[in-house]
């Protein structure tokens, strides 16, 4: 099952982790369920470039269930760098770049290839009333 989704609150986990690193670099791997991402394993630590994020990624044992990973640019261009495609190759299905000012439109996703996909933002099923209140504080 190829994936298209994306859970909203990793995404906004992912953005604000971004967000905190900045101007250093966050990376993380993503776990999904069926086609839909759902969780991001945020690595510990800072990074002071692309290079060390991609390193700590290496560094992850990775698991059956991560389905890709993601990483932050400090610059507002999210498009991968050749470092990024060859670790994309590597292994998963789906790689997200958010970049500079990491709002909900400054990220994009890439298959393998380098190829940008389009993944649909989906609310998660479990409605805690913490989640919405950040929900609102986060995307108004
Ligand atoms: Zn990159």
């Amino acid at each position: 099952m190829s994936i298209d989704e994306i859970d909203k609150e990793a995404l906004k986990l992912i953005l604000r982790a971004s967000n905190s690193s900045h101007p250093n670099e966050f990376a993380g791997i993503l776990r999904s369920k069926g086609n839909r991402i759902t969780e991001v394993l945020i690595l510990p630590g800072t990074f002071t470039s692309e290079r060390s994020a991609l390193m700590n990624l290496y560094m992850l044992p990775i698991s059956s269930q991560s389905c890709g990973s993601v990483h932050s640019h400090s610059s507002s261009v999210p498009e991968p760098s050749r470092a990024d495609l060859n670790f994309f190759d590597k292994f998963g299905e789906v790689h997200l770049i958010v970049a500079s000012p990491y709002n909900e439109s400054s990220w994009k996703a890439f298959n393998k290839a380098g190829k940008e996909v389009k993944l649909e933002i989906v609310e998660s099923e479990d409605g805690d009333s913490t989640s919405s209140r950040y929900h609102e504080e986060f995307w108004t």
